[in-house]
Formats: structure tokens, C-alpha cells, sequence
């Protein structure tokens, strides 16, 4: 079982924020912003290549939901998700990560610049 399917699970403890039927709210481990918490569908999905549209679909309204439960709707937030190898997936459960809290830099996750590999 994969470490997020153990956080669904109960396995391993997480601080959670928001949680309905089918998704979950949890603090990352390692905040890269004053709010960074990571999403996630109860059922195990390897990444976004594999999420289908309803599941997107609810995963948009609970996100939508959390922001404002984290007071970060007015001001704005980011969403990423990290897909397979290149885009830097280390766990193998599709996660959105909503970072927020303070007006974010973009380089920050688009570090690799264009112009090295012309
Ligand atoms: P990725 O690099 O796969 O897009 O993001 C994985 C995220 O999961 C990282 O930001 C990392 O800090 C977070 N993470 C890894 N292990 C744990 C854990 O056991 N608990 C929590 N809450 N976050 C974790
Ligand atoms: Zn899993």
C-alpha cells in the first residue's frame, strides 16, 4: 500500500484540514509556503495521467472548498500537480499540492529554464 493510501487509511497520522466521501485535505510534511496542503482522492490513483473527468470534477469543488476553509480564496493560491518522472512525482498518488499564505514566486517550480536545452 502506497504512503497516501496508509494516510486514507489511517496508518500514518497527518494533520488534516478538510476531508468529504471521496477526497482528503492534509498538510504537507514539508511546507514550501505558510499554507501548503496536499490533496488527494481517497482511492488510490497512480497520477493525473491516470485521474479520470468526474473525479476531477469533484477534486475542483473540494479544492474550491478548502481554499476557503483556509481563508486563502480571497487573496489566491497555487495549484500543482506533479506528473511522472520529469515533472518531479516522488509519491505515486496522484496530489494536488495548494500553496498559499503569501504572494508566491514562479520560478520555484519551473526551474528549468527554456533556453539550456535549445
Ligand atoms: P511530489 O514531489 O510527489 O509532488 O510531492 C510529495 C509531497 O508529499 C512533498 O511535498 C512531501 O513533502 C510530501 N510528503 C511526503 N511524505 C509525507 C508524509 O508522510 N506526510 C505528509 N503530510 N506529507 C508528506
Ligand atoms: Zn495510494
Amino acid at each position: 500500500m502506497c504512503l497516501f493510501c496508509k494516510i486514507v487509511n489511517k496508518e500514518i497520522p497527518a494533520n488534516i484540514v478538510l476531508e468529504n466521501e471521496n477526497f482528503l485535505a492534509f498538510h504537507d510534511i514539508n511546507p514550501k509556503a505558510p499554507v501548503h496542503v496536499l490533496v488527494i482522492p481517497k482511492l488510490h490513483v497512480d497520477s493525473f495521467n491516470e485521474v479520470t473527468g468526474e473525479t476531477m470534477a469533484g477534486m475542483t469543488t473540494f479544492i474550491q472548498e478548502l481554499a476557503k476553509e483556509l481563508a486563502i480564496d480571497t487573496n489566491g493560491y497555487r495549484v500543482i500537480t506533479n506528473v511522472g518522472e520529469n515533472g518531479g512525482q516522488e509519491v505515486k498518488h496522484l496530489h494536488y499540492h495548494v500553496l498559499g499564505g503569501a504572494k508566491l514566486k514562479w520560478g520555484h517550480f519551473s526551474d528549468a529554464d527554456p533556453k539550456d536545452y535549445l
